[in-house]
């Protein structure tokens, strides 16, 4: 018996990175998916490897930041594989800029993606959720919605209020079938990192505890759990997935 079973979810940022790795485990693991993301080709890309392991996912183009696009994108993954038990909030960008040097247009497109598009996630596939009575989110923060650093100040905003959102929500439904949790990534190896030259890369490891970086199926696996039965009991949690980074 496979652990997501009769599972339907719907991954945001599904095209690329951590998004992808949980894409794959998830559909390896039973789950019917919709890989939504602005990326439509390397999105079809992700679901055709799916289909060729047998696997059931579709692509469905989802902008976050658009309310309508999320309407559309709930009904979709209803209409294709009947419900919808499982959400991971886990599009996201990053754009660099301290205290001072952030733009507004910077700060707002993070916030839009990173903040709005979690919330909003949630809204628009809260009735659906709940339909199934044992459903479960994850939302995706990062380590820098814990701790601080010089390099993105709408970053380590938005990432903190993934944090706070996913606390509300989880004991606002507690009682209703539905559990919310939190995974914090340390630095993993995808193309949000961008270009980062070896050096600066090796000094970066040096500095983690377990002396690496991690890969996006660490995060996915993390998700796994929270999103199968084993979790039933866990709502509300911080997972840090970061190999000591945050000990
Ligand atoms: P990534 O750039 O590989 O993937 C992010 C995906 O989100 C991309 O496919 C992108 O197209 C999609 N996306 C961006 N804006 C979108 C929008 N408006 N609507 C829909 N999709 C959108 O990066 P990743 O590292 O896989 O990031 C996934 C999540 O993990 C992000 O929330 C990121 O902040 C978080 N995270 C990553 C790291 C890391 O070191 N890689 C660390 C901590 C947290």
């Amino acid at each position: 018996n496979k652990r997501l079973q009769n599972k339907v979810a719907l991954i945001t940022g599904g095209a690329s990175g951590i998004g992808a790795a949980h894409v794959r485990l998830f559909s390896d693991a039973g789950a019917k998916v919709l890989v939504c993301d602005v990326q439509e080709e390397l999105g079809c890309r992700v679901v055709d490897d799916v289909k060729r392991k047998s696997g059931e996912a579709e692509f469905f183009r989802l902008d976050v930041t658009d309310e309508s696009n999320w309407k559309k994108a709930v009904a979709e993954a209803v209409g294709r594989f009947g419900s919808l038990t499982t959400l991971i909030n886990n599009a996201g960008i990053f754009i660099p800029g301290g205290v001072e040097s952030e733009s507004n247009e910077g700060w707002n497109r993070v916030v839009a993606v990173n903040q709005t598009g979690v919330w909003l996630g949630m809204k628009t596939a809260m009735p659906e959720l709940l339909k199934s009575g044992n459903a479960a989110i994850v939302n995706i923060s990062s380590l820098y919605g814990l701790v601080g650093s010089p390099e993105g100040i709408a970053y380590h905003a938005s990432k903190a209020a993934v944090r706070a959102m996913s606390k509300a929500a989880a004991v606002e439904y507690a009682r209703r079938g539905l559990r919310v949790n939190t995974v914090y990534p340390g630095v993993i190896k995808t193309p949000i990192l961008g270009e980062v030259p070896d050096y600066m890369m090796k000094a970066l490891e040096e500095a983690l505890p377990m002396g690496r970086i991690g890969i996006p199926e660490d995060i996915a696996y993390a998700s796994l759990y929270l999103c199968s039965d084993e979790a039933q009991f866990v709502t509300g949690a911080d997972l840090c997935v970061d190999g000591g980074a945050y000990a």
